[in-house]
């Protein structure tokens, strides 16, 4: 018996009268078939992958092999089987409304066009169509290709993206044909930061969060159907109206839990307001994604709904790829830079190379618009080193017209390490241009470092080897930037801009201790984001070595960037000043006590100021001065402070030890102890922290209680040695160790009356010897003040100075107020030296003078 013909619909009838409910069902689903539920089963649309199964080059070929209808397409032996679970599942169903029924799967083998018996997998629904009668809406899907209700995820047992586009183009067919008018929503979910929350709590414990997240997805969104599409990433497809109230839910018991707050997950949403119009499943997720993504850049919110502003982004995503390769041949990407300060000297020292897009169509666009597009398709990499080569380029260019340089720092991406060897690819656009490795320092984001751990250690220590710098980027702006600095070796931390932009009490403690700490752990240390003068003076003060943000300039083209610092009077700074400056940034700065950082020529003839702190502002100011005026008297030639100072310092070997040394200095009837520690040296610098004590009546009591009187500090001042002496011990302190007086200033030593032998075999000259050592004769002397009236002791005569010659000096011996047993012994310079005529008689007298 003859079959009657009936027609069978492909997609190629489109374009001819096929019935609107085939029509709906057509795009949605790859492997799907429909037929009449009764009777036959006439099969009255096939799809492509249906005929390809088959193998069948069109429909006729398949009617020939199936006779078009359901039972011609399962293999016999099958059948049965099938019948009867259809039967019991129909069974099961019956009294329960069409759209609620479950879909009834079953596997069985077809045979194909060659004789191949393939198993595959079956899913159907039943739906009664106007016209039609019941219809069977059904899937069948090669097991190669996926198996539909197997393809679980294992960790979480949520389906996965396939189950979930199958089951979104199913359920939407059949909401179609039931002539449904609501809407479909597309949720795209996205936890913030996971990455971290694994690098941080390890893989166990994020895989049980992620297991916690899809309980709390399956139990708030009952109604909908939930995916987990990979990694953190998860897919609702629902048509509740009440979806944002569930999801309000899953967010707050979300929020319970200690580590994750609510704002952490991001979710993006695709509402389809004509099921009968809408696009694919996975076109609807992808759209439902660019929402989610488009979130990175507003860390406030958690919700965006795909709207005519994200359409645009992705427009502009997709010019952005598609250009890209062009916009590099036609130098539509340019370097802009941005200087970095040094807060020490206010001068230039370095910039951060940035790339801009300078488009036709689109005009400026920033690294935030094509930077993550390029970099989910590792475009990004190659933007990267075209930067680094042209920044060697132009550094190179700068060098061969013989005009200053300053280093560039450049941003790597977490791709580059994917894809190249970072550092090799580094050196051979470095070696090609022959910049020296100390031009170029390195950024790496705290966000690349977390992953790829050995990768990045090695690759930091290569760049190390080669004389680069590296520096951590973003410092602050994760979760596990402690964690970084123990794993890994940076030269530098760069302060995110965060702290500054929330510039409170709490930001200003943390932006302090990561200074402190940074130095504690000798790395330095950047301020990004510095656009206000109190930002300057708030990150100076507290000791952070480099500056930048838009207070000094924003990114520009190079000649604009300088030109912007020059006219701010900013200079550039020598690799000689980076050098010394980098030493002395390593000084903690967030000191109570008084001090300064002095700049001494390197003959020690001229002192410079280049940091005090407030303390030491008052301590000068209290003494009469300013800082300024202070070094200015400092400066002024034959300054006996300056001489002093001089003379201790090469005493005690330029103060290369590295040590503290005590250095006492009278002035103005104050009493001060400093403390010198020599913190750089190079051919033009010689650069002193300088430790300030005012020695009030409380320490004088204990340092140095026989100096109370003010007449006496500055009669101490203006001499050249103070020595105290203690008679009856014989003891000895002396106020400005020397060549002649060596020891610590404040100390007591034994030997008072060997001390002066000593002097005057040494260092008095020859003639005057014998009327030396009749004048500093301990014995006699405190018998010998008293005879006199003004309880002084006073003569003169010619003594060594620092460079071995004899000038004349007044020696004095005084006994301080009424302390018997106590002396003060000093040496000044005397006016013989000045007064040729004095000295002429004098000479007369007691032979010629040896200069
Ligand atoms: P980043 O490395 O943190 O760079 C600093 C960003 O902060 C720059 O944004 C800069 O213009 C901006 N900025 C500087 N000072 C201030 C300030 O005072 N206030 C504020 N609000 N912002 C300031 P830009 O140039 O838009 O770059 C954004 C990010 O894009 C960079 O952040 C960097 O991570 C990345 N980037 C830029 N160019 C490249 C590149 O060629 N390769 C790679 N891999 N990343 C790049
Ligand atoms: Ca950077
Ligand atoms: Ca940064």
């Amino acid at each position: 018996m003859a079959l009657p013909e009936h027609k069978i619909w492909t997609v190629e009838d489109i374009s001819h009268s096929i019935p609107d409910y085939i029509k709906r069902f057509i795009y949605r689903l790859p492997g799907g078939f429909i037929c009449k539920t009764e009777g036959r089963m006439e099969v009255l649309y096939v799809s492509h992958e249906v005929l390809r199964l088959f193998e069948c080059d069109d429909v006729e070929e398949f009617r020939f092999l199936t006779g078009g209808v359901l039972p011609g397409m399962i293999l016999p032996e099958d059948w049965d089987r099938f019948r009867r679970a259809r039967k019991a599942w129909a069974d099961q169903v019956k009294g329960t409304a069409e759209e609620d029924a479950p879909d009834f799967s079953f596997t069985y083998r077809i045979l194909t066009k060659t004789g191949k018996a393939i198993e595959v997998n079956h899913i159907g629904r039943v739906v009664s169509d106007p016209q039609m009668g019941l219809l069977s809406y059904i899937m069948i899907f090669h097991p190669d290709t996926f198996l539909l209700g197997s393809e679980r995820d294992t960790l979480t047992r949520l389906p996965n993206g396939k189950e979930f586009y199958a089951y979104a183009g199913l359920k939407t067919a059949e909401l179609v044909s039931r002539g449904y008018q609501g809407q479909i929503h597309y949720l795209y979910l996205n936890l913030q930061d996971f990455k971290r929350y694994n690098a941080r709590n390890g893989y166990s414990r994020a895989d049980n969060f992620l297991v916690y997240l899809s309980m709390l997805l399956r139990s708030e969104f009952a109604s909908g159907f939930v995916s987990r599409l990979g990694d953190d990433h998860f897919a609702v497809f629902t048509t509740d109206g009440k979806y944002l109230t569930q999801l309000a839910a899953v967010r707050e018991r979300l929020g319970r839990n200690e580590e994750f707050s609510e704002e952490d997950l991001k979710v993006g949403i695709y509402t389809v307001e004509d099921a009968g119009k809408a696009k694919t499943p996975s076109e609807c997720t992808d759209y439902a994604r660019v929402a989610c993504n488009s979130l990175r850049e507003d860390p406030d919110l958690s919700v965006r709904f795909y709207s005519g502003f994200v359409e645009n982004k992705v427009k502009k995503d997709t010019y952005i790829l598609d250009h890209f390769q062009e916009a590099l041949e036609k130098n539509y990407i340019r370097i802009y830079y941005q200087p970095v300060i040094r807060s020490l000297n206010r001068k230039l020292a370095g910039f951060e190379a940035l790339s801009r897009w300078v488009d036709p169509q689109y005009g400026l666009l920033n690294p935030a618009d094509f930077i993550p597009v390029l970099e989910q398709t590792h475009q990004i990499t190659e933007l990267d080193f075209y930067l680094i080569d042209r920044v060697c380029a132009h550094l190179k260019e700068l060098q061969d017209k013989g005009q200053p340089v300053v280093p560039v720092s450049f941003n790597l991406s977490r791709t580059d390490f994917k894809v190249k060897n970072v550092f090799e690819e580094v050196e051979k656009i470095r070696s090609k241009y022959g910049i020296s490795p100390s031009l170029l320092d390195v950024e790496l984001a705290e966000s690349i470092v977390i992953e790829n751990k050995e990768i990045i250690q090695e690759q930091i220590s290569l760049f190390h080897r080669a004389g680069y710098q590296v520096w951590m980027d973003d410092f602050g702006s994760g979760y596990s930037s402690l964690n970084v600095l123990k794993d890994y070796q940076f030269d530098l931390l760069k302060i995110d801009m965060s702290f500054l932009s929330s510039f409170n009490s709490v930001s200003k403690n943390i932006i302090a201790s990561v200074i402190r700490m940074a130095k504690s752990i000798h790395i330095h240390t950047l301020a990004e984001g510095v656009e206000k003068e109190e930002h300057e003076k708030f990150l100076s003060d507290n000791g952070c070595e480099l500056l930048q943000g838009f207070f000094f300039d924003r990114p520009e083209p190079y000649e604009q960037a300088v030109e912007t610092v020059l006219k701010k009077g900013i200079g550039y700074e020598s690799a000689e000043e980076k050098e010394v400056n980098q030493k002395v940034g390593a000084v903690n700065f967030q000191m109570s006590e008084p001090f300064m950082i002095a700049d001494f020529s390197p003959e020690l003839t001229h002192i410079s100021c280049v940091y005090a702190n407030e303390g030491a502002v008052k301590l000068v100011g209290r003494i009469g001065n300013t800082i300024e005026e202070e070094t200015n008297l400092l400066n002024e030639k034959d300054s006996i402070l300056m001489g002093k100072m001089r003379e201790y310092f090469i005493m005690n070997d330029r103060l290369r030890d590295g040590k503290f040394h005590p250095f006492i200095i009278a002035e103005n009837g104050h009493l001060s102890q400093m403390f010198y520690q020599l913190v750089a040296e190079s051919e033009h610098h010689f650069v002193v922290l300088i430790m300030m004590e005012e020695l009030d009546s409380a320490t004088r009591q204990s340092n140095l209680v026989h100096l109370e009187n003010e007449v006496a500090y500055n009669l101490v001042y203006s001499c050249i040695n103070a020595v105290q002496i203690n008679l009856k011990n014989d003891t000895f302190v002396t106020y400005f160790p020397s060549v002649s007086f060596k020891g610590t200033a404040g100390e007591e030593y034994k030997g008072a009356r060997q001390l002066f032998r000593v002097f005057c075999d040494t260092c008095v000259y020859p003639d005057d010897r014998e009327r030396y050592r009749e004048f500093a004769d301990l014995s006699t002397v405190a018998e010998r003040i008293s005879a006199t009236p003004f309880k002084m002791l006073i003569a003169q005569f010619r003594s060594k100075d620092a460079d071995g010659k004899y000038t004349w000096k007044v020696h004095n011996f005084y006994i301080p107020h009424n302390r018997g047993e106590e002396l003060i012994y000093t040496i000044r310079q005397s006016v013989l030296e000045l007064d040729r005529d004095a000295a002429d008689f004098y000479e007369k007298r007691y032979g010629k003078s040896g200069k």
